[in-house]
């Protein structure tokens, strides 16, 4: 990190938000993780949602979204980078019948045949005086108007009333990305819950991605604290039971 540009993704800053250790063992040591079972039926999801837009769409259905699925599966069955860790064959077919259920969801959600996507897995970054902001959207509509949609799709639980809002941390930034970047703010940015399936939808303005953009250089400069005093306080929380970084971290070890 020194001298140069500081790196954010909407994971990382969420990490850091979080737990400072949490990110230094992610972004800045980069200790290898197993893959959990919920990030592996992330994936796998959403590698079908990009692929079934990638088909004319006459044939986005769900029963070709379903022979995706099972495709890609088979094909990512013995990849250690993607397959989760320690998974039996009992509860492997209880994850894929998961992930199938997931993916069933979204056609209650949309009909994929009705739209248009221009992007798909859209790399976008855009550079700030000290922090280089990037990542990754799912997907952009371009409306007959010129205005934008993005969707991110989300396979975790639906958010309470009161957590919307930072539900939505990670669209906000993509649109301050867009507005920096080309100079257009998003129409609208839309969260698309597989679980219980529902569409969560915000209109991002002007004065939100301002406030949003000074909360990310307040971030990048609390991180460039951290790294510089090597303060990277633990913040045990819930988290740490799905942290698998709990057995190196001095939260733990200290109060075991
Ligand atoms: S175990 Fe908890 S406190 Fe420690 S790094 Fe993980 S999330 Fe942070």
């Amino acid at each position: 990190m020194d001298g140069t540009l500081l790196k954010l993704s909407p994971s990382s800053a969420r990490d850091f938000k979080s737990c400072p250790q949490l990110f230094k063992y992610r972004a800045v040591d980069r200790l290898p993780e197993p893959v959990s079972s919920a990030q592996a039926k992330g994936s796998l999801v959403h590698s079908v949602l990009q692929r079934i837009f990638l088909e004319p769409p006459e044939t986005r259905t769900q029963e070709r979204a379903e022979e995706l699925l099972t495709r890609l599966w088979n094909e990512v069955d013995d990849d250690a980078e993607v397959r989760p860790t320690e998974l039996d064959p009992v509860d492997e077919a209880k994850w894929f019948a998961e992930s199938m259920r997931l993916l069933r969801n979204y056609f209650r959600l949309e009909d994929p045949r009705g739209l248009s996507a221009s992007k798909l897995e859209w790399w976008v970054e855009y550079e700030l005086p000290d922090i280089h902001l990037r990542g990754i959207i799912d997907r952009l509509e371009e409306r007959d108007d010129g205005s934008w949609i993005l969707t991110d799709y989300k396979t975790g639980r639906v958010p309470s009333t009161q957590r919307e809002l930072a539900a939505f941390f990670g669209l906000r930034f993509y649109a301050l990305v867009c507005w920096r970047a080309f100079g257009i703010i998003p129409a609208q940015i839309r969260l698309v819950y597989l679980s219980d399936p529902s569409v969560l939808t915000l209109d991002p303005h002007e004065r939100m991605l301002v406030a949003f953009e000074k909360q990310m250089q307040a971030l990048g400069r609390a991180i460039r604290r951290a790294h510089d005093t090597e303060d990277w306080r633990p913040s045990p929380s819930p988290l740490c039971m799905h942290c698998s970084f709990q057995p190196h971290c001095p939260a733990w070890s200290e109060n075991p």
